[in-house]
């Protein structure tokens, strides 16, 4: 009885303790500059590290869904692993994000400034392997649609989404 009654206690305390955890740390410039990372060091390639279902590609979803499109997602029998699998149209979506995917133009896509040499090979052997995956999925008579990670910024959403669904059904 008193172990079960200790072990609760343990068990409430620890509850306790991960909503004390819980709060955002105060944002002062301080803070903000403790969880900002240097492009290229280590600490940045593991902010960088998402799960599977992340914002940009849960936003694509839900709203391809919400127009009443069904999909596959993450179809791994494709190369490249496209986000979004349209069947029913023979279109593909990839949800890519800038850095990763280093989209021209973009303040995102910058190469970091740390082992340059290193970045510069990663970051062009991501976008020329982008562009053989598409070609490839191309030539087996897919459309292959990309949406970049700031064109879902809170301003450009909408549009992008609207244009999106436009040219699935094109
Ligand atoms: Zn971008």
């Amino acid at each position: 009885m008193a172990t079960e009654q200790a072990a609760t206690t343990v068990q409430k305390t620890g509850q306790r303790a991960k909503k004390v955890r819980a709060p955002h740390a105060p944002r002062t410039p301080r803070a903000r500059y403790a969880t900002t990372f240097e492009r290229g060091t280590r600490s940045f390639v593991m902010s960088q590290i998402r799960s599977k279902d992340t914002s940009p590609e849960r936003l694509v979803r839900s709203f391809l869904f919400a127009h009443g499109l069904r999909f596959r997602k993450n179809d791994k029998r494709y190369p490249g692993h496209p986000d979004v699998v349209l069947p029913k149209y023979r279109t593909m979506v990839f949800v890519n994000g800038c850095f990763w995917h280093l989209y021209e133009g973009c303040s995102k896509a910058r190469i970091p400034k740390s082992n340059v040499e290193f970045w510069t090979a990663k970051l062009l052997r991501n976008r020329a392997r982008d562009a053989a995956q598409h070609a490839e999925l191309a030539a087996a008579g897919w459309k292959v649609l990309v949406v970049w990670e700031c064109e879902l910024a809170k301003d450009r959403r909408d549009d992008t989404l609207n244009r999106l669904l436009g040219d699935i059904k094109k």
